[in-house]
């Protein structure tokens, strides 16, 4: 069996971290489907999908570790292609990833205690996102 449904956000900008786990685990419960996996994937090359424990000081500090990694400010060459200021954006987005698969067990996904997925907006303005969740199982 397969079913597919998309999460539509509207996002605040530069790395606003939007916990998508109720809305996958209500597709999940939609789709009727007990065990398989879960596809969570944004199209788009400036945002990313993943997992963190959702609490105020991670929050803070993911966004932070994105800016020692991959700062702005300084030299990309996509700039010279297209002059959005968001170079960093995609490289970020790149690493991070655009999709998470997880496993469904019983009608639930398989998540530790704390973990919650989110979607990360890496992109330097606000954007609407159409976020893909496509469940494949019994
Ligand atoms: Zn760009």
């Amino acid at each position: 069996m397969n079913y597919s449904e998309v999460i539509s956000i509207s996002t605040k900008g530069e790395t606003d971290i939007i916990n998508i786990t109720d809305d996958v685990s209500r597709i999940i419960k939609s789709s009727g489907i007990k065990n398989g996996i879960g596809c969570v994937f944004v199209p788009g090359a400036t945002g990313a999908i993943t997992t963190i424990e959702y609490e105020p000081g991670l929050l803070q500090d993911l966004p932070k570790a994105l800016e020692r990694l991959f700062p702005k400010g300084i030299e990309y060459r996509h700039e010279q292609t297209w002059h959005d200021g968001n170079g960093h954006s995609h490289i970020r987005a790149s690493m991070i990833g655009p999709s998470l698969t997880v496993p469904i067990k019983n009608g639930k996904l398989i998540l530790g205690t704390w973990q919650q997925i989110i979607f990360l907006e890496l992109d330097v303005r606000k954007r609407k996102r159409e976020i893909v969740v496509q469940i494949v199982g019994e």
